[in-house]
């Protein structure tokens, strides 16, 4: 994935049409062939959290992690899966904590990797420590299906 200011260059997973998807605002990647809801996998920092994480319509779930730290590289694919497998349902933020400080302070954050579920700019829920794949899910699961529901 190719990222700028502008967005990120997201392949679609069903047609391959290359699409432009921005990393904040309050939208819904969608194709602009087929139309089918597109993985949005997105970096934010201390400037852009508001817009990328807080405004967004989704739920947003938002891995705050540092290069040093081997359970969050550990925890990285896990999360890019979820961001694939959750397409249209749920945005997927990475924080560098060492490149957002204020992220982290603000949230209290005092060991990573940490997983905030962000929705409708509250804080919801949140994972301290890297979990196997599908215990990752069921957590995610039940946390959408019973705090995020209209
Ligand atoms: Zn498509």
């Amino acid at each position: 994935m190719t990222a700028d200011a502008r967005g990120a260059v997201v392949p679609c997973p069903s047609c391959g049409t290359r699409n432009r998807v921005p990393h904040g605002g309050t939208g819904r990647p969608r194709c602009a062939s087929c139309h089918v809801d597109l993985p949005w996998l997105v970096d934010a920092d201390d400037a852009s959290f508001d817009d990328v994480v807080a405004r967004a319509a989704l739920p947003v779930l938002v891995d705050v992690w540092a290069a040093w730290c081997g359970p969050c590289r550990q925890l990285a694919p896990v999360v890019a899966k979820l961001a694939d497998d959750y397409a249209g349902r749920l945005k997927v933020v990475k924080v560098d904590a060492d490149a957002s400080p204020q992220v982290s302070a603000r949230h209290q954050v005092t060991g990573i990797p940490t997983l905030l579920l962000y929705h409708r700019g509250s804080e919801l829920a949140r994972q301290v420590g890297a979990l196997p794949a599908e215990q990752l899910r069921r957590w995610l699961d039940e946390q959408l299906a019973t705090r995020t529901a209209a």
